[in-house]
């Protein structure tokens, strides 16, 4: 029996799927998994009848591969990824490849990198997106470590990959853990991105008493346009439609208002606070599933904390697509894109990843759960100047800034008026506002630093460093 071209740990959600998809490319597979049915389950299932054979020993796994062996690990991140790898190094030999495509912790790659490719193995963090589905039929992919071991994989992620106009949807990203970095920021932009949606949807529904079906009209325009046509858009009108088979409502509305949250979106706001980059919408999708989750408290806190009465807010109507939400939805988008690619900007300068933010963004365009047509134009952005210090100075950007800023005003100035929480449009709001204000307060942040804690401050008429006996 001829080797396997390609071997997958973790026979999961993902590992099932990325495995199909590594076979229809003609890459012969060895499968283990550390739950042996599940294996016996999949070759006697979808695996049935294609070049895909199991293995049930870490040691068998590794014999029934071709050298250089090309690995992925596709299972829980944290611990599990150190055990496997301490389990299947005693069988590895020289110039064997192991790929990480959990959603790892970017530190814990770093550390993994190193450690590998000291003993002589290659070693790649790789983030994937695109879920079950993207998993089959072509996902975006983030792979991070040396360029050799990127090399050594090529031919195999570039045939599984999406493929857009221009090219497959994954390229190298850079050393360590840059590709499980990129994967979390990825991550954090959709966060971002999925909660401003809700605040559109709730504004429609608390705000302007609009039902689900017509929501989805008004999402399915909004998909039609340059700045809102994307994979999230058009699953958020599909959730509007989608009715519950057995009351016949819509389905949306008899799901439980809350959201959990598994790793990904904190870790870019820790990342972020860490670096000193402003995120707030990313931060503010996050502390939204957080306070969601409080939803026994929600409940009672309602009866005792009172908010406006009824009233008509002036949101557009569903002909013009609601045009203020339309606005504060594009904007925020804007907004947590400018803030993620910020993020990787700092991150490549600390880490010397060395990023190419317009290849990211050729990457993102396809398989990924924040592809959108936007990314065409964060492309173009970072392709003509690569140091853009940020994304809505480019001149395409700051157009739809200028013009879409009064809706974005009037739907945040609305929602606070009813007592609707917008936490990510009202962040995005402030986020533009500060980032095209000349002149901020922090002038008087530091005369009271320097008040009570002699901090010393700058001057804006004369060069040195100053302290005043403030209180003499
Ligand atoms: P999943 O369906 O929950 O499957 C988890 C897999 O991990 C199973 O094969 C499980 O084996 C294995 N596993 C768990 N703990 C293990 C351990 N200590 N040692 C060895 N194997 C262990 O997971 P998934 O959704 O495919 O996700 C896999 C990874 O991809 C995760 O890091 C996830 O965050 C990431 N990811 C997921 C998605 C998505 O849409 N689901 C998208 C992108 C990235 P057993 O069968 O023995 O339990």
């Amino acid at each position: 029996m001829a080797k396997g071209h390609f071997g997958l740990i973790g026979l999961g959600v993902m590992g099932e799927n990325l495995v199909l998809n590594a076979e229809r490319n003609g890459f012969s597979s060895v499968v283990y998994n550390r739950t042996p049915q599940k294996t016996e389950e999949f070759l006697a299932g979808r695996g049935s009848g294609k070049q895909i054979e199991g293995a049930y020993s870490l040691q068998e796994f590794v014999d029934k591969l071709e050298r250089p062996r090309r690995i992925l690990m596709m299972i829980k991140a944290g611990q599990a990824i150190d055990d496997t790898i301490a389990s299947i190094s005693p069988y590895l030999e020289q110039g064997d490849l192991l790929i990480d495509g959990g959603n790892s912790l970017y530190s814990d790659t770093e550390r993994r990198v190193a450690e590998l490719e000291s003993r002589s193995f290659g070693y790649i963090g790789m983030g994937v997106s695109g879920g079950a589905k993207g998993a089959l039929e072509g996902p975006s992919m983030m792979p991070g470590g040396t360029r050799q071991a990127y090399e050594d994989i090529r031919s195999l992620v570039e045939r599984m990959a999406a493929k857009v106009d221009d090219g497959p949807c994954v390229t190298y990203i850079g050393p360590g853990g840059s590709g499980h970095f990129v994967k979390t920021v990825h991550n954090g932009i959709e966060y971002g991105v999925e909660q401003i949606l809700a605040e559109a949807y709730d504004m429609m529904k608390r705000g302007a008493g609009i039902e689900p079906a017509v929501m989805a009209d008004v999402l399915g325009q909004w998909n039609s346009m340059e700045e809102l046509s994307s994979y999230l858009v058009e699953i958020t009108e599909v959730c509007l439609r989608t009715r519950d088979p057995e009351s016949g409502g819509p389905l949306t509305e008899l799901i439980l208002d809350v959201a959990g949250q598994k790793g990904t979106g904190l870790w870019t706001v820790i990342s972020a606070l860490e670096m000193g980059v402003a995120v707030p919408t990313i931060y503010e999708s996050v502390n939204a599933r957080v306070l969601s989750s409080l939803q026994a408290e929600r409940v009672k806190a309602e009866s005792v904390l009172h908010g406006p009465g009824p009233m008509t807010l002036d949101l557009g109507t569903p002909g013009n697509g609601m045009a203020p939400l339309r606005d504060a939805s594009i904007l925020s988008i804007m907004a947590s894109y400018a803030q993620g690619i910020a993020l990787l900007q700092e991150a490549s300068r600390i880490h010397h990843y060395d990023l190419n933010i317009a290849g990211i963004a050729q990457i993102w365009k396809g398989g990924c759960i924040i592809r959108a047509r936007l990314l065409q134009r964060i492309q173009d952005a970072y392709r003509q100047n690569g140091e853009l210090p940020n994304l809505l100075l480019d001149p395409w950007f700051a157009e739809q800034v200028n013009r879409r800023l009064p809706g974005l005003r009037q739907a945040v100035s609305e929602a606070v008026r009813a007592g609707i929480p917008v936490p990510c449009f009202a962040a995005s709001l402030n986020y533009i506002d500060s980032y095209r204000t000349a002149r901020l307060p922090q002038n008087l942040v530091q005369a009271m630093r320097d008040c009570f804690g002699s901090h010393t401050y700058q001057r804006i008429d004369r060069e040195g460093t100053f302290h005043t006996e403030w209180l003499s």
